[in-house]
């Protein structure tokens, strides 16, 4: 059942709520006309490196600019777009979108930026995953290493030959792998291995407070140290202030992301950052 807080509560579906199928439909119907109508934009947030202080990416993040409602996050639309199947089509423009623009800081200045991906388990189950993503990077020519593509963990409990299979051939493309909201979710941790993941994206919710609550702290330690005997990189999502980053530098974290160093913003003003920050570098 969707809230009912007035106008506003067309936003509040998600998959943990029982919409019903009439207003379901509707959002369906918006979302499908949404990639006819290409309503659907990339934003980019800033990844760097915590002690080089330096830009090394971005993570695209979707966003829905809807004709009546303006611009949307996804946690708005995912739900229904990941019911609807139709998040696999709309997975393929992101992941084409993403391939693209990637390749275009390549060309315009920004050399060896990479790009995060997120994917929605559904993608993941489809056979054509691997050709999708060949193709992305074939036709946008991006080198392959500077694609990453971010799971959760609730992705790794399928255990079936052709899923260990179907990861296998992603990296075999040479993509990156990363573990997002690591920390949430399912804590049996030998499929990192298994699964020849690079990352653990440490979730903001052990991230933001992390200065003022002790049991976060313990968390995030034990992440990063776990991280480093298992040789996987780490990056801090959530990073809001000055002295979280401090502390996530000591302890050893690679990389963060957060409003301390950026929002998402539209393609033009990273690509601008970008090159603005490789002035900076060679100065
Ligand atoms: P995520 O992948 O964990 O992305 C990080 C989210 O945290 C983003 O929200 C970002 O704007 C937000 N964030 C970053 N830094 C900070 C900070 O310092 N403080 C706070 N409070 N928040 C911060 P966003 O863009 O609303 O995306 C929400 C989720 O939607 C993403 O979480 C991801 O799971 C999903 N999503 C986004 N784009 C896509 C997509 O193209 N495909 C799929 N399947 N899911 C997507
Ligand atoms: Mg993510
Ligand atoms: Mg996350
Ligand atoms: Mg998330």
């Amino acid at each position: 059942r969707a809230k009912s807080t007035g106008r506003n509560s067309y936003c509040l579906f998600d998959e943990q709520m029982n919409v019903n199928t009439h207003e379901r439909l509707g959002i369906e119907q918006d979302l499908r006309q949404a990639l006819v109508r290409s309503e659907f934009v990339l934003h980019f947030q800033p990844i760097v490196d915590l002690t080089a202080n330096k830009l090394v990416g971005a993570e695209a993040l979707l966003r829905w600019h809807h004709p009546e409602r303006g611009l949307l996050g996804p946690d708005l639309f995912i739900g229904v777009a990941e019911q609807s199947g139709l998040i696999t089509e709309i997975g393929e423009w992101v992941l084409n979108e993403a391939c693209h623009e990637a390749a275009r800081w390549q060309r315009q200045g920004a050399r060896g930026l990479a790009v995060s991906v997120n994917l929605s388990t559904v993608q993941l189950h489809r056979g054509d995953l691997e050709a999708i993503i060949a193709q992305a990077l074939v036709a946008s020519a991006l080198p392959p290493a500077l694609l990453e593509l971010e799971l959760t963990e609730s992705m790794l409990l399928e255990k079936s030959d052709s899923f260990i299979q179907r990861l296998r051939s992603l990296k075999e493309l040479g993509v990156k792998l990363s573990i997002d909201d690591f920390g949430t979710g399912y804590s049996n941790l030998s499929y990192l291995q298994r699964f020849q993941v690079d990352k653990l994206k440490i979730d903001k919710s052990f991230v933001t407070n992390l200065s003022s609550n002790e049991q976060n702290r313990a968390i995030v330690t034990a992440i990063i140290q776990m991280a480093h005997s298992l040789k996987l990189k780490t990056t801090a999502e959530g990073i809001e202030h000055q002295v979280v980053k401090s502390i996530l530098k000591s302890l050893g974290c690679h990389f963060g992301q957060g409003y301390l160093f950026a929002k998402p913003m539209p393609a033009d003003d990273f690509l601008g950052l970008a090159q603005q920050a490789r002035v900076e570098r060679e100065r």
